[in-house]
């Protein structure tokens, strides 16, 4: 479609705000709202209710309700899959409405959120599906008079947290696992990026997943507080920032000490060695995961770490690339990157690039925030250089398409540049020499690394990081464990 058709579509598009509970639509009780305006250029968007303690309530005796009595938990596992599949084709059929709702509330380009966001949410579902007859449980190894069984069950009320630069991908990776075990969830998306999560949630119940099994509560940071320290909520999966990790520990420290489950923010290194000879590709690699989505994402390769001898080519070579994810208007499909999330984040990274310029950094490319659409949030891809490791930039999240550049002495300076760092989310190392490389993944203190790549993962493979990036993990077989106690049963066997 064009522009000039999406626009049309988005002055029509009806906004469900009304949170779903007990397989309803609820209308929250709370008079706090979170008023916001479309970062795309600026045009009013509906205020999104902030629950409170009373919706909340509600909603987490509907989740317990349904857990209780049963009928997802104990649906035949065909037909809970089936409920899945039919879940992953309803969110396909509705592919654009899912798309211009997010487009429209957090900049996301309209071209990716039809080719990547929709359908990696949709696949998340099939392949929970998918998985959750073929997980077996244990037996104790075998002890005559004794049979011991170390199954997995459902834990229970699962509370998802999520963030909004992957709406709809951040919010499959918590729940599609966390209802493949038979959980019953409360989904709290972000203020920013609501409107997608509720339509998910009527979906979920046109795809026969029983009422109050998916509950979709409005709300801000508040909102989430209140559901981490419910008592009656067992665990909180929780997608964003470090700060916020932190906070979820104390909740549940103060409440009932639930499970907490963290993805959390990142600052990963990308080094490149002298010996790499693959500075195109790498170029290529890097102006992708860092610029890409205005570079907002958790594992954006925000931190190139060079040796001397490549430097000077490599950075040619990424600004030449840094070309292709100029933002522009995210309704006009021809452009792959759109705004970022708000004026104000456009504002901070402004901040930070200029409070590194005061501190000596050298702009070798971008800096400023851009106009394409009058009274939107863009902001250019920015590559500083000239910085040590210690510098805030080097060290604090931007979460914006600034690329800090640390120069190594060595293999070992660049490894331990790396990994001198709070986060420790993702990595990569480019060289031609195995054995370096070898030793580089080896030494990275990060849940995901790369060697020759950035971003090769899939489904198949856990993600999550290590240190403040958090002890959870989304994705892969490792995640579905995650949303399950592990119960062990003792038998003692008599001769008859
Ligand atoms: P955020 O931490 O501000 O908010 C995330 C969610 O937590 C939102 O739903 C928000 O309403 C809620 N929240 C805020 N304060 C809360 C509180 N006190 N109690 C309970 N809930 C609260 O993060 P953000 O700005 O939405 O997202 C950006 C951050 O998310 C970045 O740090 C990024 O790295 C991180 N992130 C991490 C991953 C990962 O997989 N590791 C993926 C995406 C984003």
């Amino acid at each position: 479609m064009s522009i000039e058709n999406w626009n049309s579509t988005a002055e029509q598009i009806k906004f469900d705000l009304d949170s779903v509970v007990d397989g309803r639509s609820y209308q929250s009780q709370s008079e706090r709202c979170f008023t916001k305006c479309s970062p795309i250029d600026g045009r009013a968007l509906p205020s999104v209710i902030c629950s409170g303690q009373l919706d909340v309530d509600l909603a987490v005796q509907s989740a317990r309700q349904s857990f209780t009595k049963a009928s997802w938990l104990n649906m035949p596992l065909e037909e809970r899959k089936q409920c899945l599949y039919r879940l992953a084709d309803l969110i396909e059929a509705n592919t654009s409405e899912l798309a211009l709702l997010d487009c429209l509330e957090m900049g996301k380009s309209m071209f990716n959120l039809i080719y990547d966001d929709v359908p990696t949410c949709a696949r998340s579902f099939r392949w929970f599906a998918e998985a959750l007859d073929k997980l077996y449980d244990y037996t104790a190894p075998p002890r005559a008079g004794a049979l011991g069984t170390i199954t997995r069950e459902a834990i229970g009320v699962v509370a998802c947290i999520v963030p909004w630069n992957y709406p709809l991908i951040s919010t499959a990776w918590k729940i599609a696992p966390a209802l493949a075990m038979g959980n019953s969830v409360i989904l709290k998306p972000a203020e920013q990026s609501t409107f997608s999560a509720i339509k998910l949630a009527h979906l979920a119940l046109e795809a026969g997943i029983p009422e109050g099994v998916l509950n979709v509560i409005t709300g801000d940071g508040e909102t989430g507080k209140l559901l981490a320290l419910h008592n009656d909520v067992d665990m909180v999966s929780f997608t964003g920032s470090t700060e916020v990790g932190k906070l979820l520990m104390q909740y549940a420290g103060q409440s009932n000490l639930k499970r907490v489950a963290l993805e959390c923010g990142g600052k990963s290194p990308f080094i490149v060695l002298n010996s790499s000879k693959q500075l195109p590709y790498a170029a290529k690699s890097l102006a992708r995961h860092m610029f890409f989505n205005q570079g907002q994402i958790c594992s954006s390769a925000s931190r190139l770490i060079v040796e001397a001898d490549v430097e000077a080519e490599l950075l040619q070579l990424i600004k030449q690339e840094s070309l292709n994810y100029q933002p522009g208007n995210p309704l006009d499909m021809a452009n792959r990157v759109g705004a970022m999330v708000s004026l104000d984040a456009c504002h901070k990274v402004a901040a930070s690039v200029n409070q590194t310029v005061g501190q000596g950094g050298q702009i070798v490319c971008g800096g400023q925030q851009v106009s394409p659409v009058t009274g939107g949030a863009y902001f250019e891809p920015t590559i500083i250089t000239n910085l040590t490791n210690d510098m805030d930039i080097a060290q604090q999240e931007v979460f914006g398409p600034v690329l800090s550049v640390i120069r190594a002495d060595s293999p070992e300076h660049a490894l331990q540049l790396a990994n001198d760092t709070r986060y420790g989310l993702a990595g990569s190392v480019w060289s031609d020499d195995l054995n370096a490389a070898h030793k580089i993944a080896n030494g990275l203190k990060a849940g995901a690394v790369h060697v020759n790549c950035y971003g090769e993962d899939d489904l198949s493979a856990p993600f999550g990081g290590f240190k403040q990036s958090g002890m959870g993990k989304d994705k892969s077989i490792w995640s579905l464990q995650q949303y399950a106690n592990l119960k062990s049963t003792w038998f003692r066997l008599t001769e008859s």
